[in-house]
Formats: C-alpha cells, structure tokens, sequence
C-alpha cells in the first residue's frame, strides 16, 4: 500500500501535470518548461510503478496528448500514431535496447538517427497520389481532420512523384522554422495578441485554425519521416511493372524523397549505440546554428519486419526511442537550506537539493544568494523549485512550484549567529548580505587562506581547501603570514601528507614570495578588489607603503577606480591587524612594491564588437569583466547569436560555448580580454 506521503505527491503531479498539458495540447500556451514537465511526470511514473494502487485512468502517464478537439471531425487512425518514449541519457538508451531484445533477441540489426523536429505531427493520406486527407495526432488514435490547412504548406505535396500504389499513408512533422516563428510572434505583440511560447506550440496552434488562409500566411514547413504503403506493390510510372517495396527505415527516407517531400538530410545509419552516440553529441550542439528547433534524436529500428514484430505498447512503439537533450531548467526538492560563511564573511543561504541532471551535470546545491532572494521567491525546505543553469556555473533557483508544496512547511529565517564560530551575525540596513565580521571566524580564514592561494594571486601551488582546513583547525595558520613560518616537520604530522609532498607545499609557499606586487594586493582580499583593480591600483602605488599612505581621494584619482573601492582600500590598511599583517609579510620576504610587468600589444580591440560570458572567470567577477569589455569599446550582451563576436569563456561554460562552437563564434580568455583593455588603454 502507498504511504500517505505517497499518495499526496502522486496527486498532486498528477493535477499540475494534467493542467500543463491542457494548456500546451488544447490552449497551445504552456506554463511549464518542456524539460520540466518531463521530470515532474518521470517522478509520477516513478510513484506509479512502485506503488501501482495509486495508478488511476486520469493519470496522465495513461494518455498520449489530448483529445482532439471537437473543432474538426475526428478520424481514427489506422496504424496508432502515438508518442514516442524518452531517453535522458545513453544508460536509458541501452536499457531500452536491452527491453526491445527480451521481447525479441535478434543478433543482426541497425538503427537510423534521425532528427528530432519539434513541431507537431501530421499523419497524410494519399489516394492515387493525390493528397485526400491530414490528420493530427490527437490522442494516437483519433486525430483531427485538418485538411484544408494541410493543403496550405508549400513542402506538402499535393501529389506524389513517381510510383505509388493506391493509398499511401505519410507521417512526419510540420514545423514553423525560427525566423517565422519570430515574426509571427514579432506580429502578435504588435497587434496586442498573446505570444506564442514558443514554436512547436505556435505550429500546433497555427495547424488548428480555422480559417485556412491564416494557415497559409503562417509558412509552415514539413519535413517527413514514415511511409506506409498499404501492403500493395509499388508500381512504376506505366503501372505495369512492379516496383519491390523499402523493407527499411533508411530506404523509405530515400523514397519520400523521391515521392516530393522533404526529408530531413541528416540523419545517421548506425550498427550500435556507440555510433549513435556520436551522432547524437555532434548535433546537441550542431542544431544550435540550425534555423529551426530540435529536442533531441529519434532513434529507429532500421528493418520495417523487426518494427512490426515488435509493434506498439499502449502509448509508444516499442522499436523507437526519443533521446532527449539535456536539459537547463529542472525540478527538484528542496532538503534543507543551509548557510555558507565566505570568505569576506557574507553568509549566504544555499539550498541543498535532491541531486538532479541539469545540463550534463548532477546538481545538489543552489545559491539562494541572500536572505531577501529567499523572501522574495519564498523558498522553504520541502519545496518543489525550479533549477536553472543555463551556461552558468552556479545554478539558480527560478522559482517554486507552490502547487507540489508539502503541509506544515515554515518561512525560512536567516541565522542571528554564525554557524562557524557562533558571534553574532551583522546586517547593515542598506545591504542585502548577512556578515559575520569576527575577523577569527575559522571560514573568514580559511577563505581567505584559499583566496591567498588562488591562481590569480599567490597560485601556491597544492594549496587547496583540503590543507587549509586541516592548518586552520589544527591551529597551525591564523593569518595568510603564517604560511611563511610552517615547517616540513609541522606540515607531515598532518594526515595523508608525506614527507615529498610537505617538503614540495613549503618549497611552493616560499616561491610565492616571488610573485609580482599586484597579485599580492590582489591576494590581501580586499573588498572591492579584483584582479583587474589591484593591477591599476599597484600600477599607480608601486609600494605598499604608498598605498597605505594614500588619502580616500588620492586613491579615487586613479583612473578606473571609484570612491567606493578608494574607502574600501583606504579603511582596510587603518585597521591595525591589517598593518601587521602587511609587516609580517614584508618580514617573510612577499613583494610588496614593483614595476608591472608590461603587457604583450595586440593587434585587434573590441571598439564596436559584441562579446557574451559564460562560466566562472579566474579573477574577475562579472561585473568587472563587463565593464573592461566596455572600457575597450565593446558591447556585453546576454546570448549567443549570429552577431556576436566574442564568447569570454570562463570555467565550467555550458551551453553558451555549445552554441558558439556550433556557429563558429571566436573565443576569448580572460588573459586575452585583459591583453585587450590594456591595448585600448595605450
Ligand atoms: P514527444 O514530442 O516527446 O515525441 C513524439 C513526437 O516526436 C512525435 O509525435 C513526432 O511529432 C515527433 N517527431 C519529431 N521528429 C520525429 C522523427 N524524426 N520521427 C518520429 N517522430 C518525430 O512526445 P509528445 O507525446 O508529442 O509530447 C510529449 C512531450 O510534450 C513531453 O515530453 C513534454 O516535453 C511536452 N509537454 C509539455 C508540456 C508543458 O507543459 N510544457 C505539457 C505536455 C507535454
């Protein structure tokens, strides 16, 4: 029997599901992310198989699409055109090759890949050659006599090329490529009209109106993809000679070709998954610069006798599978929201999720940035959330889904205390950020131990948090100066460390005390002080007892430095711990004034070109990355197109770098957008 818990959660998927797909099947306006409502209804299928009392016929796991609409007479079709089965990922692939072999072990076969368009699909009979009837999928059993708006799309043959036998059957997608779906919609707004979500809908909608001339100036297009010959023999053109019928996916792509259609031309024909797979990682990012929308491959039985063998289940045929893209949005359940303490003390709630697949990575976390964020969306444990991580590092919670929210959940409230050293917390009326601001906290230090030996900075090579956590809680280090007094002996007393690797971490500290002044300044942390601004900064004070001499204004007086950063700099040499700091470091031998090295020239800038980020940039953040690209003439915009110039890549890019692969887009590090700016500067 189902656990109350259970049951409560299968109602409610099933509820919102049923109304996402009312809205996206009969409205043609959905609420839901595609990628979303797949998981959600992945998670009822799920309580469904392990708790089958709960199945119920409203369940919508127990429907393909909807039933058509009483707009048009129905028509039953002859052979079910249903849905197709998704697969997330290549493990899915298998299993299903795994599944289709245990109804029928067969030693020699082949798959076709073809592209998965997204539109919607027509079923057309042809009698005699000539175009009789289209019919929409509707529930995979009935669909929608729609004709006459049929008879409108341009890649639909009125009649068929060559030779036919008498009726013929033709399935495949009619889609509205992206530069009409954009001017329909651009069309709509102005008119006042509702959008179109997006442009499988907009083909769904379109295919379903009622005047056929509004059909017509919409330009649909239509790729095909299955023929049904009836049984007869194909005749050739003088109708005597018999023509042997395709016994092959891959031949009867070749003969709707043949016959007028078109017929999408990549496709693959392959002997294994492997090779599928292949197929399948070049187009995740090939599509991108295709002019119409793909989500994902269909992947076919090749032999039409294996096809009929293995017939239908109750909703798919069992000899084809959708592979589906990885997606960028995602549900999942909120477990708890914890705090993180950084290293400039600011406390941030993050959520800690059931993992999730998000674009090619599991996701177990979100930053819920701070305290007003988690206000705002009213994010609390046991939520439903959205997760996005569309070619960013971080992933992000978009929003809640209040309909999947458990009884008895509370409000979310921020610490009063730091959860690592228990001092009250601080949280200035004008600030959106919760500090710590004991100086001691042992993650304000480990933070800025991890930052010291970061590669932008120090680069202490083998310094990671794994060491720093173990020195901070042995009492070992206190401060960055530290480091400079740590002995091999001290260091191989700690665990899993041997005597090469504490001998190779003090020679590595030592060598930082190499490294250039402005990676020093850059070090120390200080708030408002990237990369970019310590390199200015040690350009201007070439030693850090000028810097620490330095009024508020003469620190402003640089170029590219505001007042904001000039009292951040200023007030954090007056503080006295911070002096000695500087004192011990000087005694450590640490560079503390120096020339700057002088930057290689480059030819080219970036006055009048667009430049889009994604990922984590080493040093700077994305603010500062933006205003340099500014500062050297160029534009920031937020995605990828045909007219974007430069991608600035930064760690863990995602989809943005797919997309400007696929279009051929140039890409920038951040070492290269700096060579730029110090370029315009000359
Ligand atoms: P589907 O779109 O995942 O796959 C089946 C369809 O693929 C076929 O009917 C056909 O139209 C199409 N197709 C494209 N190229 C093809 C090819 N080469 N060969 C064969 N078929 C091809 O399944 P579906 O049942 O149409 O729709 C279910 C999907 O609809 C869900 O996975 C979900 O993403 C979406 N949906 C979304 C919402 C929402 O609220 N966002 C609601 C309901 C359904």
């Amino acid at each position: 029997m189902a656990t109350p818990e259970a049951a409560e959660r299968a109602s409610e998927l099933r509820s919102l599901l049923n109304r996402a797909s009312y809205e996206y099947y009969v409205l043609d306006a959905p609420t839901l992310e595609d990628a979303v409502y797949d998981q959600l209804y992945r998670e009822l299928q799920e309580i469904e198989a392990q708790h089958p009392d709960l199945v119920v016929s409203d369940s919508p796991t127990q429907r393909v699409g909807d039933r058509p609409s009483a707009q048009f007479s129905s028509v039953r079709h002859n052979i079910p055109l249903y849905s197709l089965e998704n697969a997330f990922n290549t493990d899915e692939l298998e299993a299903w090759q795994a599944r289709w072999q245990r109804v029928m072990s067969v030693e020699q076969f082949d798959y076709v890949g073809e592209l998965k368009i997204d539109g919607s699909a027509l079923a057309l009979t042809y009698e005699h050659g000539v175009l009789v009837r289209g019919v929409t999928r509707g529930d995979g059993v009935k669909g929608e006599d729609i004709t006459p708006n049929v008879r409108t799309i341009r890649a639909i043959p009125l009649r068929l090329a060559g030779a036919v036998p008498p009726v013929v059957e033709v399935r495949g997608e009619a889609f509205l490529p992206l530069d009409v779906f954009e001017q329909i919609n651009a069309e709509r707004e102005a008119n006042g009209e509702a959008l179109f979500a997006n442009p499988r809908n907009a083909a769904a909608g379109t295919l379903r109106q009622l005047d056929s001339r509004i059909v017509a100036q919409r330009r649909l297009d239509f790729f095909a993809y299955t023929l049904h010959l009836g049984g007869s023999a194909l005749r050739d053109g003088t109708g005597d000679r018999p023509v042997s019928a395709p016994k092959t996916q891959w031949d009867c792509l070749d003969l709707l070709q043949q016959m007028g259609f078109k017929v999408n031309p990549y496709r693959c024909l392959c002997a294994s998954l492997p090779e599928l797979k292949d197929f399948a990682d070049h187009w995740q990012q090939a599509r991108m610069a295709l002019p119409y929308l793909t989500d994902g491959l269909v992947v076919k039985l090749n032999s039409l006798a294996l096809q009929e063998e293995l017939g239908f289940t109750q909703k798919f045929p069992r000899w084809a599978i959708a592979l589906k893209y990885p997606a960028e949005e995602a549900p999942t359940v909120v477990q708890q929201i914890s705090v993180n303490v950084g290293r400039t003390g600011a406390v941030t709630p993050v959520a800690e999720l059931r993992p999730v697949q998000l674009a090619g990575t599991t996701v177990a976390r979100a930053t819920l940035h701070n305290a007003d964020f988690v206000a705002e969306r009213d994010v609390r444990t046991g939520d439903t959330v959205i997760v996005r991580k569309a070619g960013e590092i971080i992933p992000e919670v978009v929003r809640v889904l209040p309909e999947l929210r458990p009884p008895h959940t509370t409000l979310f409230a921020m610490p009063t205390h730091c959860p690592e050293c228990g001092q009250p917390l601080v949280k200035p009326d004008d600030e959106a950020v919760t500090r710590c601001i004991n100086a001691s906290c042992p993650a304000i230090v480990r933070g800025a131990l991890v930052h010291w030996a970061s590669r932008a900075a120090l680069d202490i090579n083998g310094l990671g948090e794994k060491w720093v956590t173990q020195f901070v809680e042995r009492g070992l280090v206190q401060s960055v100066a530290d480091l400079y007094d740590l002995t091999v002996e001290q260091l191989q007393s700690l665990e899993r460390m041997g005597q090469k690797s504490a001998e190779n971490l003090v020679g590595a500290i030592a060598h930082s005390t190499q490294q250039p002044w402005s990676r020093v300044l850059y070090g120390l942390g200080i708030r408002h002080v990237g990369n970019v601004n310590a390199q200015v900064l040690a350009e201007q004070f070439t030693h850090v007892d000028a810097l620490a001499a330095a009024t508020v204004e003469e620190i402003a007086a640089v170029y590219g430095i505001g007042r904001e950063i000039a009292q951040s700099v200023s007030g954090w040499f007056r503080v006295p711990a911070n002096a000695a700091l500087i004192e011990r470091l000087r005694q450590a031998g640490v560079q503390l004034s120096g020339e700057p090295p002088a930057h290689p020239m480059q030819s080219t800038d970036l006055s009048g070109k667009t430049v889009v980020i994604t990922g984590t940039l080493p040093s700077l953040t994305r603010d500062e990355a933006k205003a340099l690209i500014q500062q050297a003439g160029g534009k920031v915009t937020t995605s990828i197109s045909k007219k974007t110039d430069y991608l600035l890549v930064g760690d863990d890019a995602g989809s943005k770098l797919d997309k400007a692969i696929a279009l051929g887009i140039t890409q920038l590090s951040e070492a290269q957008l700096l060579d730029f700016v110090s370029n315009a500067e000359e």
